[in-house]
């Protein structure tokens, strides 16, 4: 059974089965700012009602870590609240949202009902330099937003609680699986989490997975690199595709996509 996990001071996490994904909860004086709202309005009115073990007091402000369905297609649930998140977040939401749900619905046709019914709700707080400080307004806590460049999508923001001494990553890491790489930049995910390691002191929770500290960090950090190093020389013609995919730090069978993608990045594809 799942439970919120304190991880620092009035900081949890809660670990939900599908996708293995982490949903934070901050509390302030007298409010809670929630970090990714998971992918249906269902899914987010379950995070709503295990609200209810940890605190009384009301959503004051959510963060989206990016703007992929399963961090944000919950957002229309935990309105009025100000929903945050980085500039290009709210385009992608808005620009893709409606494919991402048939996408997603295809894969699991079980969850086409349930996606069906999502209101795309995206950030109406937003933000393209590289930070911004969020006064959380329930109780003066003082939250920092980062945007450290492009790596697991073009809107990465990492989430700072300096005085419980807790980071939020979002999908720049993920904790026991490869990280999903088909909206990625791989190229430059890996000096982009090299940025993240300078932030890590204490707790980092990633999108999925258990949460880790600054050694897991700087070890999705090698592996990343991994990747863009050997698709570099796959592109300057020095080794095979075939070759570079049984050398990832990845198992093989889902180290093509990120290779592939890395090395349409190279070809100047993406952008
Ligand atoms: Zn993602």
């Amino acid at each position: 059974m799942s439970v919120w996990s304190e991880i620092g001071d009035r900081v949890f996490t809660r670990r939900y089965a599908f996708y293995d994904q982490n949903i934070g909860a901050i509390l302030g004086e007298d409010g809670v700012l929630i970090v990714d709202t998971r992918i249906s309005h269902r899914q987010a009115d379950e995070i709503l009602a295990d609200l209810q073990s940890l605190t009384p007091m009301p959503v004051r402000a959510v963060v989206n870590t990016h703007g992929h369905n399963d961090h944000a297609f919950g957002n229309h649930r935990f309105r009025p609240a100000p929903i945050w998140g980085h500039a290009r977040c709210r385009r992608m939401i808005r620009d893709t949202g409606r494919a991402q749900i048939a996408k997603v619905s295809e894969a699991i046709p079980s969850l086409a009902e349930e996606l069906a019914e999502v209101v795309l709700d995206p950030p109406d707080r937003t933000f393209d330099s590289p930070s911004t400080t969020l006064d959380f307004d329930a109780g003066g806590r003082r939250i920092e937003l980062r945007y450290l460049g492009r790596a697991h999508t073009d809107n990465d923001i990492v989430v700072l609680v300096p005085d419980a001494d807790v980071l939020f990553a979002g999908d720049l890491v993920e904790n026991g699986a490869p990280p999903y790489f088909g909206d990625g930049y791989p190229m430059e995910w890996p000096a982009t989490v090299e940025g993240l390691v300078e932030l890590v002191t204490g707790a980092v929770v990633p999108g999925h997975g258990d949460v880790g500290d600054q050694a897991f960090v700087v070890r999705s950090m090698v592996e990343l690199r991994t990747i863009a190093e050997l698709a570099a020389l796959v592109h300057e013609g020095t080794i095979a595709l075939d070759d570079a995919v049984v050398r990832t730090a990845y198992p093989a069978d889902t180290a093509r996509e990120p290779l592939e993608r890395a090395l349409a990045q190279l070809r100047g594809e993406l952008d």
